[in-house]
């Protein structure tokens, strides 16, 4: 649209200048071709020179060059000849006759009337003196009239012009706003508590570059409040079912009458089973929560993990001797390394506990050790029952089991596994599992030894 102004300027001010030169030529040549013609007042020596018929026809001769109007004045300012027969015989007492006869002539633009005005003094050969004027004007209207019709088309074409960019803007408005109406809509739509859904954009690569990202973003919230729902029916499954069991085992004491001690001892233990998982179920969620809400606030400090081990394992021995399982510790390198101590031995007994737990009797428990220069690693292996193919990837997912009924009847939450890879995570380590079922499960994880923090990660 901002070139169009600059073209109206150059379009109106070229078509002046135009105009303007093609006048001033017109002028030249129909000057130069008055005076020659006017020289033929005296040329032809055969005419009787003082006969109107003679003016006339000059005169006549004359202004079908030009297609102009001649008039012929004698010394008395009197038009002895007018083409147009209109002032012929009355007196012309004008300035540039007078200034012409003083020897003047003159070469002008009247635009008003829109001609070229021409004096021109006819001397006497003989005697030298002016003894006419020939007064002139010649029509300079076809100039106007071309003029006029080029400017009309000009404006023509400068309205079409501006209708069209109009019409052009008005549409590229509309076709660029589309794609950000449609990432408005999606967002009130999620605004007001509606599912969040792709938007699709076609066209300028910059959007389709937002789009993509919106589309990604779109899909995390989609994730998030799908896992957000799992998590909170998960949640109220976990704790309604040991509430369950412990109402079961209540009611049934209640609704007896002289129910035997033994029977009171075996249900109220059972009782107190229950109470001690949902314990663990609330104390491992609220581990969860806390690392999620705080982003994991870490307690890093230089910590000897040889030591660190050998304490975690310390700790479960008594679970391993009931089930009468080998727990042995192999370290290859002595390891100090910068974590958070607590949360780390977290990882470490989650996994010989649930090395343990998912054991036979008389099964082994191998914790290995090692470093080198930019990690130390931590093995975790067992002869147990191992894990199906198709459960290893969901293992680390919050209440995931692969034995729903067998593993909760060991006592898990099913949040150990998601706990312990956080855990890893927020070190910058990696954790993997290798299993077969029958056979034996192995967990290796690997930690920088050196903390790294988010800046430089
Ligand atoms: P849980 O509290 O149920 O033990 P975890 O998150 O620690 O929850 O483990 C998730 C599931 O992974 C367990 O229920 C179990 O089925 C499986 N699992 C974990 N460790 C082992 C292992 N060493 N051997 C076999 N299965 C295992």
């Amino acid at each position: 649209m901002a070139g169009i102004i600059p073209l109206i300027i150059i379009s109106t001010v070229g078509m002046a200048v135009t105009e303007n030169r093609i006048i001033e030529t017109r002028t030249k040549n129909v000057s130069a071709q008055f005076s020659m013609l006017s020289n033929l007042f005296y040329s032809n020596s055969n005419d009787d020179i003082e006969s109107d018929t003679y003016y006339d026809t000059l005169a006549d001769d004359i202004a079908g060059v030009f297609l102009s109007r001649v008039q012929l004045i004698n010394r008395d300012f009197t038009i002895i000849s007018d083409t147009y027969q209109i002032n012929k015989g009355k007196l012309c007492i004008s300035a540039e006759v007078n200034q012409c006869f003083n020897g003047v002539n003159q070469a002008y633009t009247d635009k008003k009337n829109q001609c070229i005005v021409l004096t021109q003094a006819i001397k006497d050969p003989q005697s030298g003196k002016i003894t006419h004027v020939m007064f002139a004007t010649s029509s300079i209207a076809d100039i106007y009239t071309a003029m006029h019709s080029i400017r009309l088309v000009l404006v023509t074409i400068i309205i079409i012009l501006i209708v069209a960019l109009i019409a052009l803007g008005i549409f590229s408005a509309y076709q660029l706003g589309r794609p950000f109406r449609n990432i408005r809509e999606t967002i009130e739509h999620i605004g007001e508590g509606g599912m969040a859904q792709d938007i699709s954009i076609e066209g300028a690569s910059e959007l389709q570059t937002i789009s993509g990202s919106f589309n990604t973003m779109l899909k995390r919230i989609n994730q998030l409040e799908t896992s957000r729902q799992e998590f909170v029916s998960n949640v109220s499954h976990e704790l309604k079912t040991p509430m369950t069991s412990m109402k079961v085992l209540a009611e049934s004491l209640v609704g007896q009458q002289g129910v035997p001690e033994e029977l009171y001892q075996e249900f109220l233990g059972d009782i107190v089973n229950e109470l001690d998982r949902e314990n663990n179920i609330i104390t491992d969620l609220l581990t969860l929560v806390k690392m999620d809400s705080t982003g994991m606030e870490m307690n890093i400090t230089q910590v000897n993990i040889n030591e660190l081990i050998e304490a975690q394992l310390k700790l479960v021995r008594p679970l391993a001797k009931e089930k009468n399982i080998e727990l042995v510790m192999e370290s290859f390198s002595p390891v100090i390394a910068e974590v958070d101590e607590t949360k780390f031995s977290m990882c470490i007994s989650n996994l010989v506990v649930n090395a343990i737990k998912y054991n036979n009797v008389d099964g082994w428990v191998h914790v290995s050790l090692n470093a080198d220069k930019t990690y130390f690693y931590v093995k975790v292996q067992d002869n147990g029952f191992g894990i199906p193919e198709e459960a290893q990837e969901h293992i680390f997912d919050r209440f995931y089991r692969v034995d729903k009924a067998r593993d909760r009847a060991t006592g898990g939450s099913g949040l150990g596994l998601a706990i312990t890879k956080t855990i890893v995570m927020a070190h910058k380590g990696t954790i993997k599992v290798f299993s077969q079922v029958d056979k034996g499960t192995t967990f290796t994880m690997q930690i920088p030894l050196t903390y790294l923090d988010k800046q430089n990660a």
